[in-house]
């Protein structure tokens, strides 16, 4: 098994670890709804791309029809 040859100090090992943090993400603004999105990704408040594709959302489908 391999076995770490020298300590890696707590300076050595920060500074590694400097480069890990996670960068924020970069929403736009929805066209048709305002809600911040994820570019080029259909607006999930809203189902909407590009102001022409729309895709149902779920609150809209009625699952209890089958109940009534
Ligand atoms: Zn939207």
């Amino acid at each position: 098994m391999a076995v770490p040859q020298n300590r890696v100090t707590r300076s050595r090992r920060n500074q590694r670890r400097s480069h890990d943090a996670l960068t924020a993400g970069n929403p736009n603004e929805c066209s048709s709804c305002g809600e911040l999105k994820r570019p080029h990704h259909v607006c999930p408040s809203c189902g909407s791309y590009s102001d022409r594709e729309v895709i149902a959302r779920a609150d809209e489908i009625d699952l209890d029809d089958d109940a009534a």
